[in-house]
């Protein structure tokens, strides 16, 4: 049995897989808010889930910036922060039988990790994974290879600049991607164009509590023809296919899985965003390079997190 543990900023979620990949048992409990509370919340997790049983490999998928092989936190900024210099392995040493695999990565890399070994990128060597949710997240595998880059910072596409003078963005840079194009984004324009008085569904709906609208309630108004949300995700769409068409051309990839929640949005966001980046690339790369939702479904993170051992 190999361990799937998913290290999230709210919860940790762990579960025991077969070598198919089928969670036999898992488990989710609200993330601790101090070290010592992580390491007894952690140890009681895979204490449950292992039982009796000596685990053949573990991976962990963890926000920040990992060490694959020794599985370091190197860089976790925020509530989690108590984890930077800790190891992940040393919380599940006592349950692996020897010769056990453990890995561990950064949350982006294992969904693409999971998608690569169960999910939609399977048999792909060359293939681009976007996580659309109040960020941008991304992994890459280019040649079979999932790229780290000197660092490990390698696949942040939120971070792509698709306006030199676009808005500041928390990294730093001005007008990266997830500036135009994610929920975050998506709820400040509408909430703007409410603010503005713009004759919309979205004002009919959000006039009394503007703060409330959700990036999921723009993209129902655009699937129901509403014009300023049509207008929304329309720009945003085409900051999104440029951002991909880019990496398309440098990366020449076979397919790009979309996951992440902006991802259940369905047609209304694939299907413009096909015919937009198909109209970009396909003089310089002669094919429509499918663009698809991801296939691992509601324990990606588990799975993803797992599959790093399977891989490793
Ligand atoms: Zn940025």
């Amino acid at each position: 049995m190999i361990l799937g543990f998913d290290i999230g900023g709210t919860n940790l979620k762990a579960g025991v897989l077969d070598a198919s990949g089928q969670i036999l048992r898992r488990e989710t409990v609200p993330t601790p808010a101090t070290l010592a509370g992580f390491r007894d919340a952690a140890e009681g997790l895979i204490s449950r889930l292992a039982g009796e049983i000596r685990l053949s490999g573990a991976g962990f998928g963890c926000p920040g910036i990992v060490r694959p092989l020794d599985t370091l936190v190197e860089c976790l900024p925020g509530r989690m922060d108590y984890l930077e210099g800790v190891r992940l392995s040393d919380f599940v040493a006592p349950w692996l039988r020897a010769g056990a695999v453990v890995a561990a990565d950064n949350d982006a890399r294992a969904a693409l990790a999971g998608e690569l070994a169960f999910g939609a990128a399977r048999g792909h060597r060359n293939a681009l994974m976007l996580t659309l949710g109040s960020g941008v997240g991304g992994a890459i595998v280019s040649g079979g290879v999932l790229l780290r880059g000197h660092a490990g910072v390698a696949g942040h596409i939120g971070h792509l600049t698709t306006d030199p003078d676009g808005p500041i963005c928390l990294c730093g840079n001005r007008g990266c991607l997830e500036t135009y194009f994610s929920a975050r984004a998506i709820e400040v324009e509408a909430l703007s164009a409410i603010q503005r008085g713009c004759e919309s569904s979205l004002r009919t709906r959000f006039a009394a509590q503007p703060l409330s609208v959700t990036c999921a309630d723009v993209f129902d108004c655009a699937a129901s023809g509403d014009p300023v949300a049509v207008a929304i995700i329309e720009r945003a769409v085409r900051y999104l296919g440029g951002a991909i068409a880019g990496l398309l051309h440098v990366l020449d990839s076979e397919v790009v899985i979309l996951g992440g929640q902006i991802a259940q949005a369905g047609p209304v966001l694939f299907d413009a965003l096909r015919l937009d980046v198909n109209l970009r690339t396909r003089r310089l790369l002669k094919r429509s390079v499918p663009i698809i939702p991801a296939q691992v479904g509601e324990h990606a993170g588990i799975v993803g997190a797992a599959s790093l051992a399977f891989s490793g």
